[in-house]
C-alpha cells in the first residue's frame, strides 16, 4: 500500500497547485504524509455527509472538488461545522485533499468530464491558459456536435445524463433553436459571458447563473442558456478523477481501491413548478 505522500505526489501530478487560482485554497487539508492509504473516496464537497461516508467506506483519503477552508481559519472546534469535518477525519485517520481551480483547467479537467457525460466532442478551451503550448488546458469548454441538437433536446440530454437533482436543468432561450456548437464550464459559469459569446457557441451549460448577467446575455443575442445544479456539473469530474487514480494505482503497483461518493450534495433539496409555468 502506499503512503499518503506518494498518493498525494501523483494527486499533484495530474493537478499541480501551482494552476489554482490565486485566491484559491487546494491541496491536503487533514493528513499524515506518512499514514498508509488503501480506499480512496472522490467527492465534489467536503460535508458531513460525504465525510460520514468515507467512514462508513473505510476510506483512508478523501479527495474533494471544493475547499474545506477558502478563506482561512482561527478554530477547528467541533462546535462548528468544518471543524467537525475536521475532527471526525482525523478520529479515522483520513486525510482531506482539494483539487479546485487546479483541477477545472487541467487536461482533462472538469469541464472536459462535464462535456463526457453529455456526449459532446470537445474543441478547445473556452478561456485558453496562456501558458499552456498545446492549448488543451484553460476554463471551460468549446463543444461540438456532429449532430446537431435543438435547444430542448440538449437540455433534456443534460437532465438524463446529469446525476438527479432537485432544479434539473433550466433553459432560457428559443427550445427549438438548433445547437451546432456549445460552451461548457462546470459550477459557477456567469463570468464567461463575453468567452461564449466570441466561441460562437449557440448555447452555453453551466451553473449559478443570476438573474442580471443571465437577463444581460440574452438581450445581446439570440445564445441559449442551459443551468443546472452546481454540485451535478462537477460531479463528472469525481468519475473522470477516479479513473485516473485507478490508472495510475495500476502503473505503480499499488492495490488501491477508489470510490466516487453516491451521495447528493446539491443543497437543494426540491421543487415546486408554479402551476401553469411553461415546461
Ligand atoms: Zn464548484
Amino acid at each position: 500500500m502506499p503512503r499518503l505522500s506518494e498518493v498525494i505526489a501523483a494527486l499533484e501530478k495530474l493537478w499541480p497547485a501551482e494552476r489554482a487560482e490565486s485566491w484559491d485554497a487546494v491541496g491536503t487539508v487533514v493528513g499524515d504524509p506518512g499514514q498508509e492509504v488503501g480506499r480512496v473516496l472522490f467527492a465534489v464537497d467536503p460535508v458531513r455527509e460525504t465525510v460520514d461516508e468515507a467512514v462508513a467506506l473505510g476510506a483512508d483519503l478523501l479527495v474533494t472538488h471544493h475547499p474545506l477552508y477558502l478563506r482561512g481559519t482561527t478554530t477547528v472546534a467541533a462546535s462548528t461545522f468544518k471543524g467537525r469535518v475536521v475532527h471526525t477525519l482525523i478520529k479515522h485517520d483520513i486525510a482531506l485533499h482539494v483539487a479546485h481551480t487546479n483541477a477545472d483547467t487541467a487536461d482533462p479537467g472538469v469541464s472536459d468530464a462535464l462535456a463526457g457525460a453529455l456526449g459532446l466532442r470537445v474543441v478547445r478551451p473556452l478561456v485558453p491558459d496562456a501558458t499552456d503550448p498545446a492549448g488543451r488546458r484553460g476554463l471551460g469548454r468549446v463543444c461540438a456536435l456532429d449532430h446537431p441538437l435543438t435547444v430542448r433536446e440538449l437540455a433534456d440530454r443534460a437532465a438524463a445524463r446529469l446525476p438527479a437533482t432537485a432544479q434539473g436543468i433550466r433553459v432560457a432561450g428559443d427550445p427549438d433553436a438548433l445547437v451546432r456548437t456549445v460552451a461548457v464550464s462546470g459550477g459557477s459559469g456567469d463570468s464567461l459571458f463575453d468567452h461564449v459569446r466570441a466561441a460562437g457557441a449557440d448555447a452555453f451549460l453551466t451553473a449559478d447563473l443570476r438573474h442580471h448577467p443571465a437577463s444581460e446575455a440574452r438581450a445581446h443575442g439570440p445564445l441559449a442558456l442551459l443551468d443546472a445544479a452546481h454540485w451535478a456539473t462537477e460531479w463528472p469530474w469525481c468519475e473522470l478523477a477516479a479513473s485516473q487514480l485507478d490508472e495510475i494505482s495500476d502503473r505503480h503497483g499499488w492495490d488501491l481501491r477508489v470510490h466516487v461518493s453516491a451521495t447528493v450534495t446539491d443543497p437543494w433539496t426540491s421543487h415546486s413548478p408554479s402551476p401553469g409555468a411553461p415546461n
